[in-house]
This record gives structure tokens, C-alpha cells and sequence, in this order.
């Protein structure tokens, strides 16, 4: 039987400019989940990597990790799944469920771990993101979109979301003291780490490289304090006060002066992926027995536990609604840090076959 094709946009060199590309995605296996693309939330990550910044892209490459669908076809096995259904897939489609990561439900650390684009599928093909009109997954790597959720709403939560709620989620609240906690940079990971440690029950401070994100944060949002990471006096006066900061900063930033307001015994939660290495001052960390630790997305099963999570709180994510045509666009907008709070395609809605 002839291989399923499919049209998305790709980029073909780093100079990262999408162009529709026309390929075949492999037909509907025993295990398999092959779904209709709905929409797809657009990450920093995807620019990281059309662009090689993180100096492993293969071309061409169609991005997109935040992916909603619904089911068009299921494999004979699948049992999870039917027609119909709305589906959803985050950054991993494949792992090798046999090392001690996969074993605890943490395969998005298992070293074969099988990426949503930019990785080899296990027929050998490169794989492709979400940026297309159609895409076959195994049942294990999707997960189920709850109905009270609209899922252009849903597509945010499957990398950026599940990346603030992975890290954070150790600091549930023990009932006892507030947990004091950080956002530093106010972006698509930053804005759902607001509402997600708001609905922990922590109190939310937001450090931002500017002021222009104030009121959204704070009366939006819900945040509980807004401070602005050039003012040093500030910054000063916020001194030993956080017990984590997640870190989405998508750049070379000096790490001093955010390892200061941590309380001792305090964690940067480092999600944001810097092009060139970080440097920090050991002190810092020393004489405050503070860590620095980093995290990659979160698991299927908490991917899951977000989507129930966040309905059973109310949320709600910022989202900005376009077209396949406008991802060129975005991306620039997205550089040039002027997006509230998240691009979502509305891929279905693009006419690409
Ligand atoms: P984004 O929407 O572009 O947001 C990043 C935010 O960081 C911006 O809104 C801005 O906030 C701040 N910022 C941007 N450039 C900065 C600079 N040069 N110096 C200081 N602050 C700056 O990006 P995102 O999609 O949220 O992703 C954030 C980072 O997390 C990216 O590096 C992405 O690759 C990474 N990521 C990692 C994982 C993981 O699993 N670890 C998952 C998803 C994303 P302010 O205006 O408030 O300063
Ligand atoms: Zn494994």
C-alpha cells in the first residue's frame, strides 16, 4: 500500500524560512494513531532548531510540537483510541521503553528518545512536526485532549505548559509555608508558569527585561509581583526571597543576579536553552546551598495530568490564532519578543492539500 502524503511547510536551510513541502508519512501501523492536524502551537524551540542554533538540524524540516488532532485512522492494537477523538502530541513520539527512564514514566529522558521532528523514526525517516496536515504516531507518545477543552486552547499545553508544570510540580504545597516562586521571562513557557504556580497555591513573582509586561502579568494573569531584571535596587530588595525561578530565557543572560534572590536551599528550574554556555559565579551557589537544575519537557503521564489539571482549575492560556502563511512571520515576531503570549496555527484551517 501506497505511503500516506501529506503537505506541511518546512524550513530548508538556517536561514529558517518555511516553505510548503510535500512528503509521506507511513502508513497506519498496529500501534499506530494517525490523526488529522488541527492546530499547532509555535515554541521558541522551533526557532532554536530551523535556524541550527542548537547545531543539529537536519533539513528539511517541518517544526511543530505542540500538536492537536483528531483521529482519522487507528491501528488494529490500538485500544486507546478511536475515530474521532481528539489527540494530542508533545515533543517525543518514540523512546525505547526498556531503560530505567522509561521504566519510571521520565522517557522523555531515555537516551533513544525518538524527537516530534528532527529525529530518525523507527522505519528510518526523518521525522516531521506538526506544521503539517496529517502525522502517525504510536499510541503510547499521545495523549487524550479532555472535552471541556477547546483544543486550539490545548496545543500550548503540550510543550511550553507541561515544561513549567514538570519542574514545578515538586513544589506542590505541603500545607504548610507559601512556596515562593519565580518567572523569569515572560513568554509562552513563562505565561502558563504563572497560572500553573498560581493554581499550586504559590505566590508568583514575574522578572522581566521590561516594564511593558507589567499589568498583564499582574492583573491578567494573576501574578503577585512584577519586578524588572535591569532595575539592580529592585532586583536588591527581592534578595533571599523565591525558593525556585523557572528559567525560559531563550538567550546568553548573566545568572548572579537571579541566584540572589533565591532563599537558601533555593532551585533555578533552567528551561530556556541558550545558545553558547551559561556562566555563573560558584559562590553564588555555595554559600547558599542553591542549585541549578535543569528539566526537558515532562512525561507523557504528567502531559496527561496537566490537561486534567488545568480544566479542573479553570485556565485559560493567551493565545494568538494565525494562519500556516503568517509562520514566517511569527517567528520574526516571536524574535523580536512580541507575542502574547503564544502563536497557535490553526493548521486545518490553512487549506494545505
Ligand atoms: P518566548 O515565547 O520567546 O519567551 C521567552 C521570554 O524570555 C520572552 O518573552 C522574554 O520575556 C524573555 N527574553 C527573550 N529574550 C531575552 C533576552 N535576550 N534576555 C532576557 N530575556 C529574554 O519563548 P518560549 O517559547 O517561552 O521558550 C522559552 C525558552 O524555553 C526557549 O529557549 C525554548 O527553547 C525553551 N524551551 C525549553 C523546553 C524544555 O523542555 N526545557 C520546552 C519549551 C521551551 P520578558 O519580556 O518577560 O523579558
Ligand atoms: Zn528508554
Amino acid at each position: 500500500m501506497e505511503e500516506r502524503r501529506v503537505v506541511g511547510w518546512a524550513a530548508r536551510d538556517s536561514t529558517a524560512i518555511l516553505f510548503p513541502y510535500s512528503f509521506t508519512i507511513r502508513n497506519t501501523g498496529p500501534e499506530d494513531v494517525t490523526f488529522k492536524v488541527l492546530y499547532c502551537g509555535m515554541d521558541h524551540t522551533d526557532l532554536h532548531q530551523i535556524r541550527n542554533e542548537i547545531h543539529m538540524t537536519n533539513y528539511p524540516l517541518v517544526p511543530g510540537h505542540e500538536v492537536v488532532g483528531e483521529v482519522v485512522e487507528v491501528g488494529v492494537s490500538v485500544n486507546k483510541f478511536k475515530v474521532g477523538d481528539l489527540v494530542g502530541v508533545g515533543g517525543i513520539i518514540g523512546s525505547c521503553g526498556d531503560c530505567s527512564s522509561c521504566k519510571s514514566s521520565m522517557e522523555q529522558y531515555c537516551k533513544d528518545r525518538i524527537m516530534t521532528y528532527n529525529g530518525v523514526d523507527k522505519d528510518g525517516k526523518p521525522t516531521q512536526g506538526g506544521f503539517s496536515s496529517a502525522m502517525v504516531v504510536h499510541q503510547k507518545y499521545v495523549v487524550r485532549i479532555p472535552g471541556k477543552l477547546a483544543p486550539e486552547q490545548a496545543a500550548p499545553l503540550l510543550c511550553a505548559g507541561v515544561t513549567a508544570y514538570g519542574p514545578m510540580k515538586q513544589f506542590i504545597q505541603s500545607g504548610k509555608a507559601v512556596v515562593n516562586a519565580g518567572i523569569l521571562g515572560l513568554g509562552g513557557v513563562g505565561h502558563l508558569g504563572i497560572m500553573i504556580a498560581k493554581a499550586m497555591g504559590h505566590h508568583v513573582t514575574v522578572i522581566s527585561s521590561s516594564d511593558k509586561k507589567r499589568v498583564e502579568a499582574l492583573e491578567h494573569l494573576g501574578a503577585d509581583a512584577f519586578l524588572i531584571s535591569s532595575n539592580a535596587e529592585e532586583m536588591a530588595r527581592a534578595a533571599d526571597s523565591l525558593d525556585y525561578i523557572l528559567d525560559t530565557v531563550p538567550a546568553v543572560h548573566p545568572l548572579e543576579s537571579y541566584i540572589q534572590l533565591l532563599k537558601v536551599n533555593g532551585k533555578v528550574l533552567m528551561v530556556g536553552v541558550s545558545p553558547k554556555p551559561l556562566q555563573f559565579d560558584s559562590d553564588a551557589l555555595i554559600l547558599g546551598k542553591k542549585s541549578i537544575t535543569g528539566s526537558l519537557m515532562g512525561s507523557i503521564e504528567e502531559t496527561q495530568e496537566l490537561l486534567e489539571f488545568w480544566v479542573e482549575k479553570g485556565l485559560k492560556s493567551r493565545i494568538e490564532i494565525v494562519k500556516m502563511d503568517y509562520a514566517n512571520e511569527a517567528f520574526e515576531r516571536m524574535e523580536r519578543n512580541d507575542v502574547r503570549y503564544r502563536f497557535v496555527i490553526d493548521v486545518a484551517g490553512s487549506n494545505l492539500n
